[in-house]
């Protein structure tokens, strides 16, 4: 993927992956060498690595699909040593990953100008790593040299407004923030026009991430979304939802409930580093067709990276 790649070059990429997977390869995807060291390829064999795949939390339904698919080719290809599915089911879990296409007008693949500025319109619940992923976004967008402007969209709590600010000054961006309790459209309006006379590369636009109940939540997305196009037609650019992924199959659903409200182009997958169960993006991929186009690896600034579904693969199985 050529997103950034000044700032996150293939080795750092590569680096990143392993911290972000360690825990799921050494709870589970450890365990496939030696269930194909027996050799033999029987019924067991199917189920011990169904068991790998259910653990790390790939979910029954795609455990299921991606199964059948290196059974038909281990079938088809006439195998009968059991190393061989190895490969076969590497190249299986890549392709799942690689099948979602690219839909954002920012990062998509079949961008060639991208916007200036580009908005991207950041969703997901409370404690998901939002305001975090955030600023590791715009510092990525620094190291490329470039202006970044962020939002203060979350107006209804005063805490995340200053914890976007802290974190703005943390990584040098400019931050636009209304009072507690503000309209976030207007914030929204503001960073945009904000972006435009700094010719920053992007507005990058927090939102609530809990409301009373999840259709106000919901409504006032929309809203945003709104006043965002009303400013730029061609905008939002990406709408980029942070999923955490230590909350395993829930934030399957979460998911569901954003990419109905707002169109959801991209995910940013949090927290890696911190479970067993990163297994959940080959579900988010094969059964909610959305990209994931940025893991998190930690706490820091430098903790995000764009997603490489081969870095990825190769680190679990290594
Ligand atoms: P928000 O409520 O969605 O804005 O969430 P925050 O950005 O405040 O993040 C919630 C907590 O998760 C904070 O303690 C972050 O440091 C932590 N966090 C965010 N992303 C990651 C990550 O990729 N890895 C780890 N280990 N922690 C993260």
């Amino acid at each position: 993927m050529p997103l950034f790649r000044r700032a996150a070059p293939q080795v750092q990429v590569e680096a990143k992956t392993e911290l972000a997977v360690n825990r799921t390869k050494r709870s589970w995807f450890s365990r496939i060498g030696g269930i194909l060291e027996r050799g033999k390829i029987d019924e067991d064999l199917w189920l011990e690595l169904e068991e790998v795949l259910l653990g790390a939390d790939v979910g029954v339904h795609t455990s299921e699909t991606v199964l059948a698919r290196v059974r038909e080719r281990v079938e088809n290809e006439h195998l009968s040593d059991a190393q061989g599915v190895r490969e076969i089911l590497k190249q299986e879990l890549m392709a799942l990953l690689s099948s979602v296409p690219p839909r954002g007008a920012l990062w998509g693949e079949d961008v060639d100008q991208p916007p200036r500025p580009g908005v991207i319109l950041v969703v997901g619940v409370n404690g998901t790593g939002k305001t975090t992923s955030i600023a590791k976004l715009a510092h990525l967008y620094r190291k490329e040299g470039e202006e970044v402007v962020v939002a203060a969209g979350d107006t209804f709590r005063a805490a995340a407004i200053d914890q976007l600010k802290t974190w703005a000054e943390r990584v040098d961006v400019r931050v636009v923030a209304h009072r507690e309790g503000g309209d976030p459209g207007a914030v929204a309006f503001d960073a945009i026009g904000a972006a435009q006379s700094d010719n920053a590369a992007v507005a990058i636009i927090d939102t609530a991430g809990r409301l009373h109940t999840k259709f106000n939540l919901m409504e006032e997305l929309r809203k945003v979304r709104r006043v965002i196009e009303r400013k730029d037609p061609s905008a939002p650019h990406e709408v980029l939802l942070v999923l955490d992924a230590t909350t395993g199959q829930n934030a399957l659903l979460q998911a569901k409930a954003f990419a109905e409200a707002v169109d959801v182009t991209a995910i940013a997958l949090t927290k890696l580093d911190g479970t067993s169960k990163g297994g959940i993006i080959f579900a988010i991929c094969n059964e909610l067709h959305l990209p994931v186009r940025f893991v998190g690896s930690g706490e820091g600034e430098d903790d995000l990276s764009p997603f490489d579904p081969e870095a990825f693969v190769e680190a679990l199985f290594e």
